[in-house]
């Protein structure tokens, strides 16, 4: 909301891609990829949709996703984390992650309890936790390297404590949590009865080597938490807003007892087209993920090379950049002159966090996006050498 008016703001990132369009500026605000998912899944979605023959009926699916998608998620989860899941009971289809991770917190927050996470965070995670009159306390991730401090985090837990809210790999500072790190959250959370949310939409976005450990493959977790993860961004595919809800059968019947009277079902075509990539990627995952080492490495030069301190994150689509160095401006106010006058869309941090509350610290940091064309980030470090 707008406080002053009342009135309901687009998100930070729709405002952002905004201002973008109207200011020709380059978009390295919101984080979607400027290059499309592999031509071979969008023709599978185009072909479910088209012949009868080969892909899904166009009518609502099972409310808890398509066999063969369920299927699918559950070859994944085997294949690459040696995880066994019963596509039945252990698999929830969802529009997007984002459905998903509304249905956990609607799930499992009650109102007036309190949520626990790491900011900066993905927006939504605030908003959810609103709505469920519950009451979000973040502690922040610090530079320079954005180490979550899981002792405080537990520290902080009590008897109103209903949730923990995980992101790994993390938006927006790249951070892959270490399996010693869940562990401790895990053991906590079973320790209290409190449930844990682990969102893991940049599960194949990683580099120089990065572990992702999902939550579910460490011991005691599936007595309390759930994963949701989605094909947004390890497809390039952020439009099509498939999404899946893991866990225990009992804790995934909880989230889909929300996520019915969300949207039921949607995108059979999709939830079709995911499946064949889920159980082949063809490939893309490790291309992908050199191409995003390499636009990486070019935006961390670049923002260097006019003064900034970066961070060298080792997953996901962004990078976070201190810009005490060259400018007393507060972030947000930064990055509107950033757009306006320099022709370059970035995310001030504070608009990832409580707001109010965000730390000095963070309040100097400004999220760039490397998911982009080459051309986009090169163009975007010109307009930042001339005129920064
Ligand atoms: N979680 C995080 C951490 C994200 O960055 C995003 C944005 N893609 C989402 C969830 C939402 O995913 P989806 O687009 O599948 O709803
Ligand atoms: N996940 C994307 C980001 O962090 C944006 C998603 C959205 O626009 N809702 O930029």
């Amino acid at each position: 909301f707008d406080e002053g008016s009342g009135a309901v703001l687009p998100t930070i990132y729709e405002r952002t891609t905004g201002a973008a369009i109207a200011a020709g500026a380059m978009n390295l605000g919101q984080g979607f990829p400027d290059a499309e998912g592999p031509q071979w899944l969008r023709q599978a979605a185009a072909d479910a949709v088209a012949d009868e023959a080969t892909g899904p009926n166009q009518q609502y699916p099972p409310g808890i996703g398509l066999p063969v998608f369920r299927e699918a998620v559950a070859e994944h989860q085997r294949r690459h984390y040696g995880l066994q899941l019963d596509p039945a009971s252990q698999v929830l289809f969802t529009t997007g992650a984002t459905e998903g991770i509304a249905a956990i917190i609607l799930a499992f927050a009650e109102a007036d309890s309190e949520v626990l996470t790491f900011e900066p965070w993905y927006d939504s995670y605030g908003a959810i936790v609103a709505l469920a009159g519950a009451q979000l306390t973040s502690l922040p991730l610090s530079a320079p390297d954005f180490r979550p401090d899981v002792d405080a985090l537990i520290g902080q837990i009590s008897e109103k404590t209903s949730m923990i809210l995980l992101n790994t790999p993390h938006n927006p500072t790249g951070t892959v949590f270490t399996p010693a790190e869940m562990q401790k959250v895990i053991d906590a959370a079973r320790a209290h009865g409190v449930v844990v949310m682990c969102d893991e939409v940049y599960e194949h976005l990683l580099f120089d080597g990065a572990e992702h450990t999902p939550i579910l493959t460490l011991p005691g977790a599936d007595e309390v938490a759930v994963a949701v993860s989605s094909v947004g961004k390890s497809f390039s595919l952020t439009g099509w807003k498939v999404g899946w809800v893991t866990g225990s059968p009992e804790l995934v019947n909880r989230v889909r007892g929300v996520k019915q009277f969300l949207t039921f079902s949607s995108a059979p075509a999709y939830q079709w087209a995911t499946a064949q990539g889920l159980v082949d990627d063809r490939g893309f995952f490790a291309e992908h993920r050199a191409q995003l080492t390499s636009t990486r490495d070019l935006l961390i030069e670049g923002l260097q090379s006019v003064g900034l301190t970066t961070s060298n994150p080792q997953a996901g689509y962004f990078v976070l950049a201190d810009i005490s160095p060259i400018s007393d401006l507060p972030a947000d106010e930064f990055c509107r002159r950033l757009n306006n006058e320099v022709g370059v869309a970035a995310i001030p941090v504070s608009s990832l966090t409580k707001q109010n509350e965000a730390s000095a610290e963070l309040d100097r940091l400004v999220r760039f996006a490397f998911c982009k064309h080459r051309s986009t980030v090169e163009t975007a470090l010109e307009r930042l050498q001339a005129d920064l």
